[in-house]
């Protein structure tokens, strides 16, 4: 079976965990995780960065550090895995779902048209015109690795004061491709942005996450709220509810060892989607997506798209590829649609409909061979 994602642990990682276990330093304390959040940190061209236990952790923080609340509108795309919408509801805040574009980024002219017909602006909040409710945030998605219009996102975000929280737990080394943002990292232009290690993203520490930010007492703030709130250590005095959400030093050595390679997976994966796209170029009833900043993009996962929308036509095809020994999957439902958001206010969501129909993401590691990468587009070619 060729696998849709898969870690590959093959640099310095056993080392430095046979280290961390060697010195005893296990849990949430200890010299790997400050050395990872550094050099995390440097490759993204920023001061500091906050390691934690997921990605789902990381954005939970930034929503609580940046007082989104009870009630409280938050925009997000219904194209995204769930857990950017989980954790506005943790807060007890209220998603408002919207549609993607082409390249699978939340549609941001669908957001100002929702401010600016839906919202009332007072010169010092934005709110819903319907619920009175505060609009307090965005949590644009950096899908599959794609950026989203970042320029226009915090563009709208200044006029109406928005907190920006950038999922980025897809797209680890993305940079914008033009604009104001040119050479910027995904993840280093919102208030805050989260990255994930989880086991298929492009660099894993088996589970665990990273918040940037320019603003390091925001990041200071969010490292005391990951670590119990803790403010004197040695009588257990606690001056705010905190969280048990630090990353440990077992999984920030794994995460050492991994980021040591981040350019070279980057590399990887570049040269992989390239092939695919080659070998699929003639293919006469679908194509793989491209990334619009080329380049610029990790590449981190890969979609074959239908041209004609059928949901049929995906589902047999997943089949079929199974059926030789390749792992596929459709692209995530949509959240709008999901049981615990139904009763949410979504905008029309037809681009996000169309691309489940037509979409799957298909095997994507960088530990490929050259002759997997031929197999999948073989296959993918003979189906009829
Ligand atoms: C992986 C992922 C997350 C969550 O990361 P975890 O580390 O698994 O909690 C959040 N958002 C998106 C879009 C993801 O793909």
């Amino acid at each position: 079976m060729i696998p849709l994602s898969i870690p590959n642990i093959s640099g310095n990682e056993e080392q430095y965990v046979l280290e961390a276990l060697r010195s005893q330093w296990v849990s949430t304390a200890g010299g790997y995780i400050v050395e990872f959040e550094k050099k995390f940190a440097n490759y993204l061209e920023l001061e500091g960065a906050c390691a934690c236990q997921s990605g789902t952790a990381g954005l939970h923080l930034c929503l609580e550090h940046f007082g989104i609340g009870e009630g409280d509108r938050v925009i997000v795309p219904t194209l995204t895995f769930i857990a950017p919408i989980n954790a506005v509801r943790y807060q007890k805040a209220v998603p408002v779902f919207f549609d993607c574009l082409e390249n699978f980024c939340i549609d941001v002219r669908q957001v100002e048209e929702y401010i600016e017909t839906q919202c009332i602006w007072d010169g010092q909040e934005l709110k819903e015109k319907e619920s009175g409710s505060r609009v307090k945030a965005i949590i644009p998605v950096h899908v599959f690795g794609e950026p989203c219009d970042m320029e226009m996102i915090m563009d709208i975000a200044d006029r109406y004061r928005l907190i920006v929280i950038e999922d980025a737990t897809e797209s680890l080394g993305t940079r914008l491709d033009k604009g104001k943002y040119k050479g910027k990292y995904t993840g280093t232009i919102g208030h805050a942005g989260v990255f994930s290690f989880n086991g298929n993203k492009i660099i894993t520490t088996g589970g665990g996450g990273m918040i940037v930010s320019k603003n390091q007492e925001a990041l200071e703030h969010m490292r005391y709220l990951s670590q119990q709130a803790k403010d004197n250590m040695m009588y257990f005095i606690h001056n705010e509810v905190g969280y048990n959400y630090r990353m440990t030093n077992l999984q920030a050595a794994v995460g050492l060892g991994q980021l040591e390679r981040i350019d070279e997976f980057i590399n990887i994966k570049q040269k992989w989607f390239k092939l695919y796209e080659k070998l699929l170029e003639n293919c006469p009833w679908g194509m793989i997506q491209k990334f619009e900043v080329g380049e610029n993009a990790n590449h981190w996962f890969y979609s074959f798209k239908l041209y004609k929308e059928s949901e049929e036509t995906r589902d047999r095809l997943i089949k079929y590829l199974e059926e030789q020994g390749i792992q596929t999957r459709p692209i995530w439902h949509l959240n709008h649609l999901q049981k615990p958001y139904k009763q949410f206010k979504a905008m029309p969501c037809h681009k996000a409909e169309n691309a489940l129909k037509r979409t799957i993401n298909i095997p994507c590691s960088t530990n490929l061979t050259e002759e997997e990468v031929r197999r999948v587009a073989f296959a993918i070619s003979s189906f009829r």
